[in-house]
């Protein structure tokens, strides 16, 4: 199978041919049909978040059909369509895993990280860890739903009582959920790097209230805001903009390092908090919410061996919603 193939952090990916891997007891084989591009895919090849083992297949939006079944696997049939996220395995037995975060689990595998990921023709995954997918929507739609969808979901939930909510960062998470509060009735304010105007002008068409630049004052004080954008000065600026009381969440894996900042803008009972991973039943819970909004994905299509060009993409800040490789 063709696969992009991390060597070595601060390298291009690699196009190589390797083995069609075998699944092992409770794996299902996936025929890749779209993965995601994360920014979590972007740290690692840069070596912000050092990948546990080389060489590594990186993508966790994996959206695939069931090619082959390893031993154990029942109530999968061949062919159906499955999607597979970040979280790739947990232990099951951990104190973490008993109540509840399994998110957090020490022993918790990640796919395309320390398993291998999608940037491929096939992939593995452990099958209690995959997810079945509608079969009407095409597959480079559905991709984004697996991370940005997901985790950003697992961030929104910490805010949801809430009425009026901040985005910043206005990427391929925030976008599928400013679809998802817009059904849920929120006003929902879009914050932006400064002079995208493009970026503002996707947020309003998609229901923001407001959109403009990171650096502005909201109209009005927020309830709840959720950072996605991997930069630390937005958080005394994010709390600044919220009101007594408010909760503001860091969704990403990897930020700059937060300034110092005067007790007063936490103070007021105001919740900083970061959000970490993603259970199984946060992507139950999306993946029931998603059809009915319907959330649908903004996607820039690449083909898989132009994954190094999606990276790129993604570290300029010049894409609209989320970059999908297709093999
Ligand atoms: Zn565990
Ligand atoms: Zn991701």
């Amino acid at each position: 199978m063709r696969a992009m193939v991390l060597r070595r952090v601060g390298e291009p990916l690699a196009l190589e041919d390797l083995p069609l891997p075998r699944p092992g007891p409770g794996e299902v084989l996936l025929k890749v049909e779209a993965c995601g591009v994360c920014r979590t895919d972007q740290h690692i090849a840069d070596g912000e978040l050092p990948p546990p083992r080389l060489p590594l297949v990186l993508g966790h939006q994996v959206v695939g059909r069931v090619a082959a079944l390893g031993e154990g696997v029942e109530g999968i049939p061949l062919g159906a369509r499955r999607g597979v996220g970040w979280l790739g395995g947990t232990c099951g037995a951990c104190k973490f895993c008993r109540r509840g975060q399994e998110n957090l689990c020490p022993e918790a595998e990640f796919t395309g990280y320390g398993r291998d990921g999608g940037y491929a023709e096939y992939t593995l995954a452990r099958a209690a860890f995959t997810y079945p997918l509608p079969e009407g929507l095409p597959a480079e739609g559905l991709a984004p739903w697996l991370c940005a969808g997901l985790i950003g979901y697992r961030a929104y939930r910490m805010v949801r009582d809430r009425e009026v909510l901040g985005l910043y960062g206005f990427g391929a998470a925030a976008h599928l959920l400013l679809q998802v509060a817009r059904h849920e009735g929120k006003r929902v304010y879009a914050f932006v790097r400064p002079g995208d105007e493009a970026a503002k002008a996707f947020a309003r068409e998609l229901g923001a209230v407001w959109a403009g630049d990171s650096t502005e004052d909201p109209p009005e004080p927020l309830e709840g805001a959720l950072i996605f954008a991997p930069v630390g000065e937005l958080v005394p600026k994010a709390l600044a903009d919220t009101e007594p009381g408010g909760v503001v969440v860091l969704g990403g894996i990897h930020m700059s390092p937060i300034p110092p900042m005067p007790y007063r803008l936490l103070w007021g009972e105001r919740t900083l908090r970061s959000v970490a991973n993603l259970t199984r039943e946060d992507a139950q819970a999306f993946l029931e919410v998603a059809p009915k909004v319907p959330v649908r994905a903004e996607v820039e299509v690449f083909p898989l061996e132009e994954a190094n060009r999606a990276l790129e993409a993604l570290r300029g800040g010049g894409l609209r919603g989320a970059a999908v490789l297709v093999p």
